[in-house]
């Protein structure tokens, strides 16, 4: 028999592993492995377990009908799962594993070691690649990895203009149905998701695609920054969890490009999804950001502050600056946050309130629906300054200018910060005193300017 181990890869279409594994012609079986030890580790957000207990329950429908058995384990830990799997294929009479490769550091040293123990047994491993656009290694002149990202993206997108990009097509129904185990899909550590927000379906993230290609791409690069708009794709769960191919975005952006009679190579979101593969280059490349370290080494010794009660207020919404309270009720409430507020709320929690941006990236992680390693150590890395071309240590954002300029006239406060709907667009950004006090809004738990230049000092 065949197996086929997904991970972060939930889907049929444009599936290498599955895709091989299928061509085969034998019997294929597909399994998950649960490891609720690790994810505890990993931080992994509830919401985001939830979320893929769903897609995992529909796609086992999906792989029922193409006569594919699904079968969900589990295990305590990674380190555990070389020996769950050795027992389970001399079980089942397995000859060959296929799995698509993963890049941060825990994850491929799971791999590594299924990859040895199944060897000694003469089972065969094949790893393939779902996850990144280009897989040929891209340096510099001199042969050493890049650093920056405009550099990188031109020789990135100098290879992904050279090679064959065409997604494979999905396992079709064979009328050789099999029983698909429906009841074991639940993921432990799972909770509540938003799934009238979230759909968690193959169909659902192609059709999110096509939407956005269709209405949307053409004003990405105008619409993106403003939070109140819907001017951005809301794939990055679906990308996160592989119910849609960072192959099969590259196609639509294609085709929608060629439709308008323009060069997709100058696509600003293709830009996007290059940076979503550039921390994953940096994650290979220089392993030390897998273990909890700042990319620049020098700054080890930031000037962190140890603050609970700040970082209460932030975590919680309410530091008394809407912009910044609105954006982290939205990551509450829905599992997501839009890309400019993130930046926002990263800036503010490492810079202003000089909190250790590892608190930050942990809470996304325990919160995002859409939480992906490699991103989000990368997003706050840049935002703290001690990233690869980061953001420079002297850049803070002021939240109440940055609420002016991309949420004017407060929309987006008014929606997740119901006690200031209705003000005017002058006092929502910054209520006065006699305001908060009415509405039962907090006080600002830091004094912007203060804190700025003791930042700026500090970072110095
Ligand atoms: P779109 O604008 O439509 O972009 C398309 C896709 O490109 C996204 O779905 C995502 O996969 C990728 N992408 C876009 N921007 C970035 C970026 N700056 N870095 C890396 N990939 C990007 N993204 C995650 O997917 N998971 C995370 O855990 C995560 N944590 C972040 C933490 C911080 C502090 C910051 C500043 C950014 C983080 N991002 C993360 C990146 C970005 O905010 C989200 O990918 C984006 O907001 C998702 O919305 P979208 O799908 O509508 O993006």
């Amino acid at each position: 028999m065949k197996l086929v181990w997904l991970r972060n890869d939930l889907r049929l279409d444009d599936n290498p592993a599955l895709h091989a594994a299928y061509q085969q012609g034998l019997a294929v079986r597909v399994i998950y492995i649960a490891t609720p030890k690790q994810w505890q580790d990993h931080n992994e957000a509830p919401a985001k377990l939830a979320f893929r207990s769903q897609a995992l329950k529909s796609l086992a429908g999906k792989l029922a009908e193409r006569g594919i058995e699904f079968e969900l384990l589990e295990t305590e830990s990674f380190k555990d799962i070389a020996l769950l799997l050795s027992d389970y294929c001399l079980q089942q009479g397995v000859t060959d594993l296929w799995f698509n490769r993963e890049t941060p550091l825990h994850e491929q040293a799971r791999d590594q070691s299924v990859t040895e123990q199944l060897k000694s047994l003469n089972i065969n491993c094949h790893t393939c690649n779902a996850d990144l656009l280009v897989t040929k290694a891209v340096i510099n002149l001199q042969g050493k990895p890049y650093k920056v990202f405009t550099p990188w993206y031109k020789a990135w997108l100098k290879q992904l203009n050279n090679q064959d990009n065409q997604p494979l097509t999905a396992p079709q129904p064979t009328g050789n149905t099999v029983s698909a185990q429906l009841g074991n899909t639940d993921l432990p550590g799972g909770s509540h998701f938003r799934d009238d927000l979230w759909p968690a379906t193959e169909e659902a993230a192609l059709e999110r695609l096509g939407k956005f290609c269709h209405r949307s791409l053409e004003h990405y690069s105008e619409h993106r920054d403003f939070p109140a708009i819907n001017g951005t794709s809301t794939l990055s769960p679906y990308l996160a969890s592989g119910l849609v191919s960072p192959r099969r975005c590259l196609m639509a952006i294609q085709q929608t490009a060629f439709e308008e009679g323009k060069d997709w190579r100058e696509s600003v979101w293709l830009r996007e999804l290059g940076w979503r593969e550039f921390y994953r280059y940096l994650m290979v490349n220089f392993s030390h950001i897998s273990q909890g370290k700042p990319f620049k080494k020098t700054p080890e010794q930031w000037p962190w502050q140890q603050n609970p009660a700040l970082l209460k207020a932030w975590q919680t919404g309410n530091t008394g600056f809407p912009i910044i309270d609105a954006a982290m009720r939205q990551l509450l409430s829905t599992g997501w946050m839009h890309n400019r507020l993130r930046m926002l709320v990263a800036s503010f929690l490492c810079k202003l309130m000089l909190i250790d941006w590892r608190e930050g990236e942990r809470f996304f992680m325990l919160h995002l629906i859409d939480g992906d390693f490699a991103s989000n150590n990368g997003g706050w890395q840049w935002s703290a300054s001690t990233g690869c071309d980061a953001s420079p240590w002297f850049r803070i954002f002021n939240p109440t200018a940055q609420s002016q300029k991309f949420d004017a006239d407060g929309k987006f406060i008014a929606k997740f910060l119901p006690e200031l709907a209705g003000l005017d667009n002058k006092q929502i950004h910054n209520p006065s005193a006699e305001i908060r006090k009415e509405r039962g809004y907090a006080e600002p738990v830091i004094d912007y300017k203060a804190m700025r230049e003791r930042a700026i000092n500090a970072l110095k």
